[in-house]
């Protein structure tokens, strides 16, 4: 597959859509988010990615319990969580967990099942303090949804930066100018955040027929052929079938998140916290979770 092809004198790639969040809303009590996209949105259109939740920068005052969302399931995808401010403590029934801080990324993989709880740090909890997060669902192929749960953690110092002119790249998974990220990946994913340290356009080639999403946390950004306006928690897709470098402008300080993956094309039922390819696996995993097949936070 073709990445690295100089894009000097192509036009830059379509931007199809921009599309806004949806309202802000507690999860639990720890997380204040915006949901930028959701499956039922138009799953072929972000296939591989499910949803994003964006819980934009606030300010905790300390509290004496740990703010999160207490034990709930998951089965038949992953959840990718990025700390951007504060720390976030994960732990779930196949024995993984941990705390993730500033930079860090934690990915989820709930295949099969798995129950888990989200709440902020125990030294957060107690400080409080700036806490920024964004969760991203991916989806997991039909052959890959019964498969065993896995727990990455990824730090901030193990991306890869890469230098795309007023912007730099952390790479979290996948290939961006001969380099590649250490997430680990069930179908092929190329995922980074941009952060801009002066005025300027950046682009770059990822593969054609892949589905290619922007996400701005904050700044004033643009994309595509016509410099469209993405305004900050909303989130720009662009066409899958053209070929040309993806192109984005933004003024310094602006920061993006960048999603890119090979769609699925299968079936997507998605109902609460299970995502399967029909109504029947959705019914058997409610009932999985209820008798306890999922096992349990000890
Ligand atoms: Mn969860």
């Amino acid at each position: 597959m073709e990445t690295e092809a100089s894009q000097t004198g192509t036009t830059p790639r379509a931007l199809k859509g921009v599309f806004a969040p949806g309202p802000e809303h507690w999860v639990g009590d720890g997380f204040f988010v915006k949901t930028v996209f959701w499956p039922q949105l138009d799953a072929h259109m972000l296939s591989p990615f499910l949803l994003l939740d964006h819980a934009a920068r606030r300010h905790f005052d300390p509290s004496p319990w740990r703010r999160g969302v207490g034990e709930h399931p998951h089965r038949g995808f992953e959840t990718v969580t990025f700390a951007y401010e504060g720390e976030v403590e994960h732990r779930d029934s196949a024995g993984g967990g941990g705390r993730i801080g500033r930079g860090d990324v934690q990915w989820m993989t709930a295949a099969s099942g798995v129950v888990h709880e989200e709440k902020h740090s125990q030294k957060f909890s107690e400080d409080g303090g700036i806490f920024e997060m964004v969760q991203l669902w991916v989806n997991l192929p039909a052959s890959k949804k019964m498969s065993e749960p896995r727990y990455q953690p990824l730090l901030d110092r193990e991306f890869p930066r890469v230098n795309l002119g007023p912007a730099e790249a952390r790479l979290v998974a996948g290939a961006l100018h001969g380099q590649t990220g250490p997430a680990k990946t069930h179908t092929p994913i190329t995922l980074f955040d941009l952060r801009f340290h002066e005025d300027g356009t950046t682009d770059f080639t990822l593969p054609a027929g892949w589905t290619t999403l922007v996400f701005p946390l904050e700044g004033d950004v643009a994309a595509g052929p016509a410099q469209e306006v993405i305004p900050p928690q909303h989130f720009g897709a662009f066409d899958r079938e053209d070929d040309g470098a993806v192109q984005i402008h933004a003024k310094t300080d602006a920061r993006v998140l960048v999603l890119a993956g090979e769609p699925l094309n299968e079936p997507v039922v998605a109902y609460g916290p299970f995502v399967m390819n029909t109504r029947e696996e959705i019914v058997a995993a409610f009932k999985d979770y209820q008798s306890g097949r999922m096992g349990r936070l000890l």
